[in-house]
């Protein structure tokens, strides 16, 4: 039986697809609630989320996963990866909606991935692999890098670094999609040279607005177009202290 706090979620969850809009199914709603429960209850022992107040976990951590629905990036059997996927956001909501999709979770810190493995067990998510690496590593491992159609990533890091991250993991025609708040297009402009270095190419950036809450976000998606220089990804921690921008020509 889902908790009280859970029916609260739902409720919220319920308007907020109404207005994304996106048509949930009992079963679906079934499956959130329990994810709630869950995260509710681990969350005591390990850190996971900040958000845990019922409307919140609705809008900022579900609704907003799923306005990737609507951008349409999504294709039917896609195999996507989630980096940085924390306590499984975008990744475990968009398993839930789209149960064709292949979806690899993959967070660097082992207390996430032990989490994500019990969350996908309970939810029965049959389409869904835990991994528990660092985006740097897999992005060097033949098994991972450039095998993806859409390589997603939700607040793990400025967009000059996550591209070095997200991009070699994205196979050629496929696509890195970044969920960004308000300083998106000056990350963006300070990502170009990165973007290209990678093998990326066309840029689009796509409005979204939270529901309920009337907040804005920006999805930015940067088209894989060649292959990955070997040299990239650089080895782990080496992205984030020095940037591909900050790098000499
Ligand atoms: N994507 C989730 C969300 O939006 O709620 C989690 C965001 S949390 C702020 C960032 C997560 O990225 C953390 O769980 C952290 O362990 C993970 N992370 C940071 N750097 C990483 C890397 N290089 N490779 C894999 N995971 C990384």
């Amino acid at each position: 039986m889902p908790s009280n706090a859970a029916e609260q979620m739902l409720q919220y969850l319920r308007q907020a697809a109404t207005e994304l809009p996106v048509v949930l199914t009992d079963e679906q709603l079934a499956a959130f609630a329990v994810y709630y429960d869950f995260l509710l209850e681990y969350n005591e022992k390990v850190n996971l989320t900040r958000i845990t107040e019922p409307l919140d976990v609705a809008v900022k951590h579900f609704a907003d996963s799923l306005s990737l629905l609507q951008t349409g990036w999504l294709s039917p059997g896609g195999r996507v990866a989630d980096i940085g996927t924390g306590a499984g956001f975008p990744g475990i909501p968009l398993a839930i909606m789209r149960p064709d999709l292949r979806v690899v979770l993959v967070d660097s810190l082992r207390k996430r991935t032990v989490f994500l493995t019990e969350a996908v067990q309970k939810l029965a998510l049959v389409n869904v692999t835990v991994v528990w690496s660092r985006a740097e590593d897999l992005g060097r491992n033949p098994d991972f890098r450039e095998r993806f159609d859409i390589v997603l990533a939700r607040a793990v890091a400025e967009l000059n670094v996550l591209t070095e991250l997200c991009l070699p993991l994205a196979k050629p025609g496929g696509a890195f999609v970044a969920m960004k708040g308000p300083k998106a297009e000056a990350e963006l402009a300070a990502a170009g040279r990165a973007i290209t270095l990678l093998g990326g190419g066309g840029v689009a950036v796509v409005s979204a607005t939270l529901p309920l809450l009337a907040e804005t976000r920006t999805i930015i998606r940067i088209d894989k177009q060649r292959p990955t220089s070997a040299k990239y990804p650089r080895k782990a921690g080496i992205p984030e202290r020095l940037p591909l921008s900050a790098v000499a020509k």
